[in-house]
């Protein structure tokens, strides 16, 4: 019986880790560029939590959360950061230290979704949360650092799209307003919108059916019914990116899936084609309710999170970097500990090394070395032994040298550096 992965859910095997690696230390740097400071909380919460964040009536809660129970706690694996993330804030009373908080945080999530490309049932989001910044200036940072980690991983057709919730009164108010428009069409709606109609009309915007998204078309926007501090804040946003000259689209029928969401919110979605209707390849917005809604303080709160599956497909590998690695080859027990010294002398100049120990003929041993990829390859028999030196071999410049064996990490280290220069 051979075992295989769960449904939906895929291993990462060296020769893919490498972009992945990529993905997360580009992230990486950028986030913390801009302030953010990692967060790690567990995978598997309290079920209740996502119900009550995320939303009851939301498709995640609905329809897609692993649940499991044991001695009588209900729980579920995280199907998003966010929630897990200011349950930690909440908890930790972090905004009594400071005045604002911006977190980030990178893993596997978890939802029962039909596996196809571009969604998975374990996939992984990197994000970011600000807390305690009521926007609209943290908004459009937030998005222009978002455009700015898009262009450095070579993600080259992309859209931003933003537009506005409102607070809980322009939302109720656009509420009443989508109910009487879509009631009389009622019947053009999918069986699932139709029970939405009652109890979450704006999640018929969101949804991917083509009966909805045909009755919908002529649907008033939520623009036209914001409050005026709701307004002034959206206003506020544009402005800001304008000033920042980050392009973007208004989008008056983005509602997104989760129910927490107020004000600001923004979807990148990728414009190459290749990604089909997984096109979305982040998605935020600003959560002001949620805090208080967990039995925390009364804080603003803005996030996004990214599909790094999706980014994946997304991205132009052009840039990415090869690691020049040496190939250490002793053929015998005497040579294999010069070998070992000389393998602990090279990676203590951060070059990466493979140690052959297992002999063969020279032929096999190259090989090896090519096998991997190697850069250099070093030769250690009885008769460099004899004569006290290393055989080096170039393997690109198909060249070789002989050196004293106490010469070979710095001969190697200045011509990777020289490499390096030269691009
Ligand atoms: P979609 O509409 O494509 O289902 P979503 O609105 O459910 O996306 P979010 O909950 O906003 O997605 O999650 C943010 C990002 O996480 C998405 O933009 C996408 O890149 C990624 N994502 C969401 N679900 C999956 C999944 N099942 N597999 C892979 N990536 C996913
Ligand atoms: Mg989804």
């Amino acid at each position: 019986m051979q075992f295989r992965p769960v449904k939906g859910m895929n291993d990462i095997l060296p020769g893919d880790i490498e972009r992945w690696q990529r993905l997360e230390s580009v992230f990486r740097s950028t986030v913390e560029l801009h302030g953010y400071s990692e967060v790690r909380t567990p995978i598997l919460e309290a079920l209740e939590l996502f119900v009550r964040s995320t939303g009851e009536t939301s498709e995640i809660v609905e329809k897609q959360m692993f649940e499991l129970e044991r001695s009588g706690e209900r729980l579920a694996l995280r199907p998003e950061g966010t929630p897990g993330s200011a349950r930690a804030f909440i908890g930790g009373s972090v905004h009594a230290r400071e005045p604002v908080t911006r977190w980030y945080y990178i893993g596997p999530m978890f939802r029962a979704e039909n596996p196809q490309r571009g969604r998975y049932r374990q996939f992984h989001q990197a994000g970011c949360e600000v807390y305690g910044d009521a926007g609209p200036i943290a908004d459009a940072e937030m998005i222009d650092m978002l455009v700015g980690l898009l262009r450095a991983l070579g993600v080259s057709s992309f859209d931003v799209r933003v537009n506005s919730l409102g607070g809980p009164q322009s939302r109720a108010r656009y509420r009443n307003v989508l109910q009487d428009y879509l009631r009389p069409h009622a019947n053009e709606l999918s069986e699932h919108a139709q029970k939405r109609l009652l109890d979450n009309p704006l999640r018929i915007l969101d949804s991917k059916n083509p009966r909805d998204i045909e009755a919908v078309k002529g649907a008033p926007s939520i623009l036209e019914v914001l409050e005026p501090e709701d307004l002034a804040h959206f206003q506020g946003l544009r402005a800001a990116l304008d000033a920042l000259g980050t392009p973007y689209t208004i989008d008056p029928g983005l509602v997104r899936g989760l129910d927490y969401y107020t004000r600001t919110l923004f979807e990148f979605t990728s414009s190459a084609g290749k990604l089909g209707s997984q096109n979305a390849l982040l998605g935020g917005g600003r959560y002001d309710g949620m805090l208080a809604e967990l039995g925390g303080p009364q804080l603003p709160a803005i996030g996004y999170a990214m599909g790094l599956e999706r980014m994946l497909l997304a991205m132009d590998d052009s840039a990415l970097p090869q690691v020049q690695r040496c190939f250490v080859a002793p053929v015998g027990e005497r040579a294999a500990h010069q070998g070992l010294v000389l393998a602990r002398e090279l990676r203590a100049r951060e070059i990466t090394v493979d140690l052959d120990g297992r002999g063969g003929s020279l032929r096999s041993l190259l090989r090896r070395a090519d096998a991997r990829g190697a850069r250099f390859c070093l030769v250690i028999g009885d008769s460099e032994l004899e004569r006290g030196v290393v055989q080096v071999k170039d393997l690109r410049a198909h060249t070789q040298i002989e050196l004293a064996p106490s010469a070979v990490a710095s001969h190697i280290a200045v011509a990777l550096t020289q490499d390096e220069a030269a691009g």
